[in-house]
């Protein structure tokens, strides 16, 4: 019995870190018990462009066919340019981003990248072309170094390294009585929600894609950290195709274009100098903004 049991607990053993590992692989993308059923068409394509210009032409989508999300979402990312994508929480920014990875399918107009619409093009290329840092990242419980690699498993130590410093993750790293090895995630050191955003960076930049996509990639950072982090996402978005949901207006103020999105609707649409003479919703973000960030630092001053 003995015998027999050893092999079975390793075989448990392995299917628990498996399944922790796919586990992992969907939380990356707040995917988990979410269905998966976009598959590739029998004639799909490599996707070979390495500066490819990304369009939504008209896009609806829905997550339930009973409720609309997305409405006449038309937008165009230039090859190699910025587009950026403000508005409330839950207005569909997010979604954009799971559309054009490929999560879903939309209902309605189409997503093209190069030209070629998303669905006449296979996923495994689509999904080597584009980096995301997402809003939350969940770790490996493996080491930090295993988890920057995710990005390129092909990549040299020293390219770990270096994505690791242009992330300003890797002086921190360095740091650790364990260094690189240190294990972290839900069985390792817990890393603070800044952290973890400068490690997903690291993978981003590691990945080295031609479509870059940076879901509020600043969020979990306080504003002295980001300022220091955003020459360094606005140096490798150079030559990238880049999607910026943005949280804080001052992180797009340089983008070509700025989408404002209300209720799943782009309901404006410019440069930051256009949309604020316009003096609509973003305007108003941007006073409201500008007043939050006077009142903070009169704190400070007060202190
Ligand atoms: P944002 O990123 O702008 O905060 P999201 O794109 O995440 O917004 O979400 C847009 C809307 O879609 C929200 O109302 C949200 O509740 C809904 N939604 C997001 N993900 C799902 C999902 N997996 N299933 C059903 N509804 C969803
Ligand atoms: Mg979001």
């Amino acid at each position: 019995l003995l015998q027999l049991s050893a092999p079975l607990f390793l075989l448990g053993m392995m299917y628990r870190e498996v399944k922790q590992a796919l586990t992992n692989m969907e939380r990356l993308f707040g995917l988990l018990d979410e269905r998966q059923d976009v598959q590739d068409s029998p004639d799909a394509r490599q996707l070979v462009t390495s500066q490819p210009q990304v369009r939504f032409e008209m896009v609806q989508f829905g997550y339930d066919p009973r409720r609309q999300i997305l409405h006449d979402v038309d937008f165009e990312i230039p090859a190699g340019g910025t587009v950026a994508v403000v508005g409330h929480s839950g207005c569909g920014k997010s979604t954009l981003a799971r559309l054009l990875y490929r999560f879903y399918d939309v209902d309605g107009g189409r997503i093209t990248i190069g030209g070629h619409d998303l669905r006449q093009l296979t996923q495994a290329s689509v999904r080597s072309a584009i980096a995301i840092v997402p809003q939350d990242t969940v770790l490996f419980n493996d080491s930090i170094y295993y988890n920057i690699l995710y990005g390129k498993p092909s990549a040299s130590r020293e390219d770990v390294e270096a994505a690791a410093r242009a992330a300003h993750i890797h002086d921190f790293v360095q740091s650790l009585p364990d260094g690189y090895e240190t294990p972290v995630g839900e069985r390792g050191l817990k890393l603070s929600g800044g952290e973890k955003q400068r490690v997903a960076i690291a993978r981003a930049i590691l990945k080295n894609p031609s479509i870059l996509i940076f879901d509020e990639a600043t969020s979990a950072l306080d504003s002295q950290s980001e300022r220091a982090i955003q020459a360094e996402l606005e140096r490798i978005q150079l030559g990238r195709t880049t999607l910026v949901i943005a949280h804080r207006l001052s992180t797009v103020m340089n983008a070509d274009q700025i989408l404002v999105m209300n209720d799943g609707r782009i309901v404006e649409r410019g440069s930051h100098p256009q949309l604020l003479a316009l003096g609509g919703q973003y305007a108003q973000m941007w006073r409201l903004q500008q007043q939050r960030a006077e009142q903070a630092a009169t704190e400070q001053h007060d202190r």
